[in-house]
């Protein structure tokens, strides 16, 4: 399988090469060439097959031949070693969760197969240069990403995040591993943290030295994986005559635009919800047909927090840039903060049920969009373990809630971090470490 740039002025190349490139060098995002639906009898046979077997199927096409059928299975193997249980909440109404990795956030499942591809990549090279992972975070990605590539050879991991503005779990997600893991706390904000990893891609005297890579949800390694979740849903479902409506929790609409591809690949589902918060671009775009970037607004569903979805044009080339077509199989709704809460409190008063508050967000957009489809049956998906947002979910809640023994022993752990303060400090640090 080749992938092209959705900017038109690059050669297309392999999986491995959009892996190791990251973004196309036009900066255009890279997109499949061909997305082939899968036969019928795959769908039909979900609950037969082991999802080690289902996560195969769905992704080999897109791999194709840069990695031979043993390793993928490996790789798949090693990603998908914890569970993606499906919550059934009312007859209609389902929670996804996929907080169950090792950071409790569903980002692992994309961190960690793209880790274990790379690392593939990186011992194939008879140079054996080593590869530069180079990421900003806002909270969740740094850990994931650290998490994920912990000890994969021939991969160094560095990741920029501003100090002060993550929580105390993803602040020690990050600082805490050592080995191949570098983090770089930064005397500044999330988008210093990204603007100076976006100048050392540009950098030449830092391109010499180092091989430089991203693990953002831009890197289709990290992106297609992602499909994965729906199609284990389906597997739990337990009405599957009735195709159900997916609800996701959208940032940058890496997640979301990976249930479209399952979509494309022959999955029977009857539409999709994108659950925002404030920052309300899709819906916006959805109603007057226009898409107006917007500066991103704070809010407690943090990671969401997203003026601009870099994946959004994945998904209008998925619909042929149709927006007819789009919006027959796409809705879109904004939610705000004080909404968030309330369906929070609601979930755990009427079911018992602790949600994040990205998660909520995905319930309200379900549960408003099954309001006006009275046969429709659905399914939210829960992307970040409750833990992660403790403040905010006690206040709710009025409650304390449990903390895990493996954050304990996190809390327990010394941080590490190396003080940057401005551009020349991380370019001294890129060239001299
Ligand atoms: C990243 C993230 C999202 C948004 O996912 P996108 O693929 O960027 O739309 C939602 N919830 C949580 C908890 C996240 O970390």
């Amino acid at each position: 399988m080749n992938y092209y740039s959705l900017e038109g002025n690059a050669p297309p190349v392999s999986f491995k090469e959009a892996v190791i490139n990251g973004i196309a060098p036009d900066k255009g995002l890279y997109f499949p060439e061909s997305i082939n639906p899968l036969p019928t009898g795959f769908f039909n046979e979900l609950t037969t097959l082991s999802k080690n077997e289902i996560a195969f199927q769905l992704i080999q096409p897109f791999v194709g031949s840069s990695i031979p059928q043993e390793t993928l299975e490996n790789i798949i193997n090693e990603t998908l070693d914890f569970e993606f249980p499906l919550i059934p909440l009312t007859d209609r109404i389902s929670s996804l969760e996929l907080y169950h990795g090792p950071t409790l956030a569903f980002k692992d499942v994309g961190a960690r197969f793209m880790a274990r591809c790379l690392g593939y990549f990186a011992a194939l090279d008879s140079k054996k240069k080593e590869i530069t992972v180079l990421v900003a975070t806002s909270g969740d990605t740094g850990g994931a990403v650290a998490n994920g590539f912990l000890g994969v050879e021939g991969v160094t991991v560095v990741i920029l995040y501003p100090s002060g503005k993550v929580s105390e779990i993803q602040e020690k997600q990050l600082t805490t591993l050592g080995k191949n893991i570098t983090a770089l706390e930064v005397d500044g904000t999330f988008d210093n943290c990204q603007n100076m990893v976006k100048n050392a891609f540009v950098d030449p005297e830092i391109t010499t030295k180092r091989t430089l890579t991203s693990a953002n949800s831009i890197n289709v390694a990290r992106w297609l994986p992602q499909s994965f979740y729906y199609l284990f849903a389906l597997q739990q479902l337990k009405e599957r005559s009735n195709p159900p409506v997916f609800s996701v929790p959208s940032g940058n609409f890496g997640n979301i635009c990976a249930g479209m591809v399952a979509y494309k690949l022959g999955m029977p589902v009857t539409h999709f919800v994108a659950s925002v918060n404030s920052n309300a671009v899709v819906p916006d775009y959805l109603k007057t047909g226009s898409y107006a970037p917007q500066q991103s607004i704070a809010t407690i569903s943090n990671a969401m927090d997203v003026g601009d979805p870099s994946n959004f044009v994945r998904i209008q080339k998925l619909f042929e840039n149709d927006f007819g077509k789009l919006s027959q199989m796409l809705t879109s709704y904004s939610f705000s903060d004080t909404e968030t809460r309330a369906a929070i409190e609601e979930l755990y008063e009427r079911f018992n049920y602790l949600a994040d508050p990205h998660g909520a967000v995905g319930y309200l957009g379900l549960q408003k969009y099954l309001s006006a489809h009275p046969n429709a049956q659905g399914i939210f998906l829960e992307t970040a373990h409750p833990i992660k947002f403790l403040d905010t979910v006690e206040a709710v809640i009025d409650k304390k809630v449990t903390i895990p023994n493996a954050i304990e022993e996190l809390i327990q752990k010394k941080k590490k971090s190396v003080a940057i303060k401005n551009y020349s400090e991380f370019k001294a640090f890129m060239l001299h470490s």
